[in-house]
């Protein structure tokens, strides 16, 4: 599947000039957002960008099946031929990237265009900010295939969690408790859980020291109470599973440096963007999940 996604992003980068990193980065969003969303039809085919009928037709066409380039041009759709073959087709997947390469190629193909192009395509901030950083994660590693995971913490470390989703906390009003506590001691390495970008990193009076990490299927990783930062980690940068980003603390629950009020661990939280709001849900199953799969691993 990857190397179809890859032939198909190659296509476009050849026919409008346009790096295959941006296209692979609209299209992997969008995958994620229809697979968040219920209002929007799973994706079906290699490519997952989600055009409507009556955009692709043009609204004043009266067939919005409509697959005559002339005549969708004719009503102002979106909808494009890219494979050639005279027909513009919402079903085909080279039709669908040529047509929304079309609509950033008029405003040009370098990386401020593209994400001028890409704001005027979404309206929305956060959408452009998350494919853009797809855009530089993909350029990065050169792949798609990027998908594997690691655990939170080394496997071989003395640690412990269990599953608090949802539980009171006392400090700070009334929060329910968004996320896994994972205790382990006084600066044992917390890792990067998978291939993504550091979208934030500082200081807040619950979390103390913490980081937040964006991968690549619009999930969130946030990283909480830790005792510093790894060296150089700084916001913008590409990581990869098991990269070392920080150590196990007990900051925060106060100003800035506050440390010590509970004993040390990891708070792990996911959240997940759907293209118009972002929610936290529960780590605990993935955190089982990744390090069986590390352990598993460990043994071949
Ligand atoms: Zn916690």
């Amino acid at each position: 599947m990857h190397e179809k996604r890859m032939e198909l992003y190659r296509q476009v980068e050849a026919a409008t000039q346009i790096p295959w990193y941006y296209i692979a980065a609209v299209d992997q969003y969008e995958r994620n957002v229809r697979e968040a969303r219920r209002d929007l039809p799973d994706p079906s085919g290699t490519a997952a960008i989600y055009i409507k009928p009556e955009e692709w037709s043009g609204l004043l066409n009266p067939n919005h099946s409509d697959n005559n380039p002339a005549s969708i041009q004719f009503f102002q759709g979106t909808g494009f031929d890219g494979n050639g073959d005279g027909k513009a087709q919402l079903e085909n997947d080279e039709d669908v990237l040529h047509a929304f390469a079309q609509q950033l190629l008029s405003f040009g193909t370098s990386h401020d265009n593209i994400r001028i192009g890409l704001w005027n395509y979404y309206h929305r901030d956060k959408a452009v900010g998350i494919i853009m950083d797809k855009a530089k994660i993909y350029k990065h590693f050169g792949r798609l295939d990027l998908d594997s995971h690691a655990f939170p913490v080394p496997l071989r470390s003395n640690h412990s969690y269990k599953n608090t989703w949802g539980d009171a906390r006392g400090w700070g009003g009334r929060r329910i408790h968004e996320g896994t506590d994972i205790f382990a001691g006084y600066g044992v390495p917390v890792r990067a859980t998978g291939y993504g970008i550091v979208e934030m990193k500082g200081w807040n009076k619950y979390g103390g020291w913490r980081v937040g990490i964006r991968d690549i299927n619009n999930n969130y990783h946030y990283y909480a109470h830790l005792s510093g930062f790894s060296e150089d980690l700084k916001t913008g940068q590409v990581v990869k599973p098991g990269q070392v980003i920080g150590g196990v603390g007990s900051s925060g629950y106060g100003p800035p440096g506050t440390s010590g009020k509970f004993p040390p661990h990891l708070h792990y939280g996911m959240y997940k963007d759907n293209g118009y709001s972002e929610w936290s849900f529960d780590p605990y199953p993935h955190l089982r999940m990744w390090e069986r799969q590390e352990r598993i691993q460990s043994k071949k």
